[in-house]
């Protein structure tokens, strides 16, 4: 049996497993990122971690077909580095080469959205389809295209990155620089500025009552609200998942995937999510005469990153 490890690397912690040939993670560790450490500390601490790994698992180095690297920014697949990381504020950063003098083994990176589609096309909901398109809802939006089964990110390996694509045509500053960016108004980050924006407009709602004990609003608060009948709340979703499907229509327009997978926190809804999305892909789409992109929800939650990362 070859195994090999992937690795998830965020702005707060560094997920990583040891996978098997049937994508399944036998072991997994959890360390934090620390990410204002210079860049090779962080690289001796994912070392480090890998050698655990495989002394936990009583396998051999050897045993190792490769290790990948799923990480948040611009990887330069080629050459094995970051380009640059916002989340981890790297530019340049060599992470495969450095990681592979430390361990001796082949490493490969790519970015963590792509890495999380793979995972899903792999061994999670899109299991069996050949193309995919994932969209990760968090605090920004990654995107994920997998055509025949690989990952596809353009020639520079940069692309698919759905979360800059506008929907709202000088709408909401984006963090990117532009205004009316998908991330704008399908992040979680958004739909808690519709809601806090809402709230404030409607103080006799369960949303603006949430609100003032809170301080804050947050999506588990936004979600009990809808669960518990709050109109407010209701009207907030129903704004915030019309943006979600407006970026949804673009890309089926743009790649008739056979399955579109929602990704983040929210996809725990589950239908309460998925059913408007449908109702308005059957609606908005450019070709009407085959079938829509089946819609679901990302099963394997942070897994995905890992069993994806271990395949780039
Ligand atoms: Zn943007």
């Amino acid at each position: 049996m070859a195994y090999r490890i992937g690795i998830d690397i965020g702005g707060t912690k560094i997920a990583s497993g040891l996978v098997d040939e049937n994508y399944r993670i036998l072991l997994k560790k959890t360390i934090p990122t620390l990410s204002e450490r210079p860049y090779m500390e962080i690289i001796e601490d994912m070392a480090q971690m890998v050698r655990e790994l495989i002394s936990e698992a009583g396998i051999d180095s050897s045993e190792i077909a490769g290790i990948g690297i799923g990480c948040a920014g611009a990887p330069d697949r080629k050459n094995g580095t970051i380009l640059y990381s916002n989340n981890l504020g790297w530019y340049n950063v060599p992470l495969a080469g450095e990681l592979r003098k430390l361990l001796g083994i082949p490493v490969s990176i790519d970015n963590d959205a792509n890495a999380a589609a793979l995972g899903e096309t792999l061994a999670g909901s899109a299991k069996g389809s050949s193309c995919v398109v994932m969209i990760t809802l968090g605090t920004g939006v990654g995107g994920g295209i997998i055509i025949d089964g690989k990952i596809f990110a353009g020639s520079h390996h940069t692309g698919a990155e759905a979360g800059h694509h506008v929907i709202v045509s000088g709408g909401e500053p984006c963090t990117c620089g532009r205004k009316g960016c998908y991330e704008a108004y399908a992040s979680t980050t958004a739909l808690i500025r519709m809601a806090e924006k809402s709230a404030r407009m409607h103080p006799e709602s369960q949303l603006a009552s949430s609100l003032k004990e809170n301080g804050r609003l947050n999506g588990m608060l936004i979600f009990n609200a809808v669960h518990q009948g709050d109109e407010t709340a209701r009207k907030v979703l129903d704004e915030y998942l019309f943006y979600v499907s407006e970026g949804l229509v673009n890309l089926v327009n743009i790649f008739d995937p056979e399955k579109i997978v929602i990704g983040g926190g929210i996809s725990a809804q589950g239908e309460l999510i998925l059913e408007p999305v449908r109702r308005r892909l059957a609606q908005d789409v450019f070709c009407k005469a085959v079938p829509l992109p089946e819609v679901v929800c990302a099963t394997l939650g942070n897994d995905a990153g890992i069993i994806g990362a271990a395949y780039v």
